[in-house]
């Protein structure tokens, strides 16, 4: 018997908006990773911490065109859904976040364990499957003090190739290690900033953080998010560029723009080194030229 050919992997593009807000687009399916789009100043009560946002959104919500999935890594912290974000929740058709979150969410929304799945149809004709992912959104012991938290891995259905892994707001532990144990995505969209609200720890990855996910996640390119627009953060992108660059894993970075999608093209011959495509050709393709040029998402 002829082995089966693996169909190319569709493009992933990904729309940077803000904080841990990104588009990414696969096969015309638009999906939305904690949606954020409230206005630079706010001040935010989230228990007993209050959260001060020092920057809006790359792309306004009108600019932001339809967007079919929302990938909500927990909804209990304003900094990952604020009320601008909620708002656009109530107009998307597939929300997907905790179990505890789609009680509180309500409105059809989705809740998922970890290693739950949901799938979706891509217009182009691919299903999509969505696994939820364990995160721990701090050290040992955070969790009765931040909630429960999930990541996503987008999988195609029939092929059983994997896409992309949304961190969501997570620590590097033994249950992100089971992720790279059971994925293999070309892209890790890596929740950053080593943010710090409640003592002189992390809740979220800081570099050392993401130099281990970089090494879990051999065939992957890491894109960070989560790391700019709050007070809470304390490490920037410039951090982790320096961190990647010294310790070998600088090709492995992707930093993020406004108003510069990324697109990781389709490759063929998956077998063959990493399923990884970012090339300077691949990311000044026409494809992303229209939406580069007008400063907006994926619209
Ligand atoms: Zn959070």
């Amino acid at each position: 018997m002829p082995m089966m050919a693996l169909q190319d992997p569709p493009a992933i593009e990904i729309s940077y908006v803000g904080g841990p807000t990104a588009v990414l687009s696969i096969g015309g399916l638009h999906f939305i990773t904690d949606p954020t789009f409230d206005p630079a100043g706010g001040e935010y009560a989230s228990g007993t911490v209050r959260l001060r946002k020092t920057a809006g959104p790359n792309v306004s919500r009108d600019e932001l065109g339809h967007i079919d999935v929302a990938l909500v890594s927990h909804d209990q912290h304003p900094d990952n859904l604020d009320h601008a974000g909620r708002a656009l929740l109530q107009e998307t058709p597939v929300v997907l976040t905790t179990k505890a979150g789609a009680a509180r969410l309500g409105h059809g929304a989705i809740g998922l364990d970890a290693w739950d799945v949901h799938t979706v149809k891509t217009p182009s004709g691919l299903t999509l499957r969505i696994t939820g992912t364990p995160a721990r959104h701090g050290p040992a012991g955070i969790e009765k003090l931040s909630g429960d938290v999930i990541g996503f891995v987008i999988s195609i259905a029939d092929t059983n190739q994997d896409l992309v892994y949304v961190t969501g707001d997570t620590v590097w532990y033994e249950g992100t290690r089971e992720v790279a144990r059971r994925f293999h995505p070309r892209v890790v969209l890596l929740f950053a900033g080593g943010a710090m609200t409640r003592g002189p720890f992390l809740l979220t990855m800081g570099t050392n953080d993401a130099i281990e996910t970089a090494a879990a996640f051999p065939g992957a390119t890491i894109v960070p998010v989560h790391h700019e627009g709050w007070a809470h953060f304390t490490q920037t992108q410039q951090d982790l560029r320096k961190t990647f660059d010294t310790l070998g894993f600088a090709d492995r970075l992707q930093l993020v723009e406004a108003g510069k999608p990324l697109r990781f093209g389709s490759l063929a011959g998956q077998s063959a080194g990493p399923s990884v495509v970012r090339t300077q050709e691949a990311l000044n393709s026409p494809l992303v030229e229209p939406a580069a040029a007008s400063g907006k998402g994926c619209a």
